[in-house]
């Protein structure tokens, strides 16, 4: 499985290479939380969090990210489909990642190749797919809502006022991030679940 997807990575990696297209640009999941007052992304697996222009630090070294026998610089992946696989971005349990969102990235500065993608110095978040099932009921979602654990969350018209919170459309997300947000498509529904 793992040589397999390697192999994927780097034959889109060659294609695009061909294509005269930037073989950076990748893709990786984060939450969108409520911070100070402004949208950050929210790394899943750190606390630093980053806006739509970011550099990466480096926790264990005082130097700049990314070092090689580190983990840190800013992970993306080559593929879209290897998001939920590889690395740390599969310790997304299914429950949160309805609530993540899906970054396309275009890495910058110093890299570090890996299996599936690379770790950059540097990334500037060009598009947020937003997950568009509210998080109570699975209908489509009409904006997001910050829940207890301040992270941002889809919610239908009936699950946001519910909350008591103001939901968050999605033009004012645009609005704040200034990038492309879009919402998700919504996947169909499976069979052993019941419309409601
Ligand atoms: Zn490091
Ligand atoms: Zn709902």
């Amino acid at each position: 499985m793992r040589d397999l997807l390697t192999e994927e990575a780097a034959a889109e990696q060659a294609r695009r290479c061909n294509l005269g297209r930037s073989i950076n640009h990748g893709y990786k999941y984060a939450f969108l939380r409520s911070h100070a007052g402004t949208l950050v992304f929210d790394p899943i697996s750190t606390t630093d969090y980053y806006g739509v222009s970011a550099d990466a630090k480096c926790f264990r070294h005082s130097s700049p990210a990314p070092q090689e026998k580190c983990t840190c610089g800013f992970w993306s992946l080559v593929l879209r489909s290897h998001l939920g696989k590889s690395g740390t971005q599969s310790e997304l349990t299914q429950r949160r990642q309805r609530r993540a969102l899906i970054l396309e990235v275009e890495s910058s500065g110093a890299l570090i190749r890996g299996d599936w993608g690379l770790r950059a110095e540097h990334i500037e978040v060009y598009s947020a797919t937003l997950p568009s099932m509210c998080w109570r009921c699975k209908t489509a979602a009409v904006g997001l809502i910050a829940l207890s654990d301040g992270i941002m969350t889809p919610c239908c018209h009936k699950h946001g006022s519910e909350a008591n919170q103001v939901v968050l459309p999605i033009a004012s997300i645009r609005r704040e991030l200034q990038t492309q947000v879009l919402w998700a498509e919504t996947p169909k529904p499976e069979r052993k679940n019941r419309r409601t």
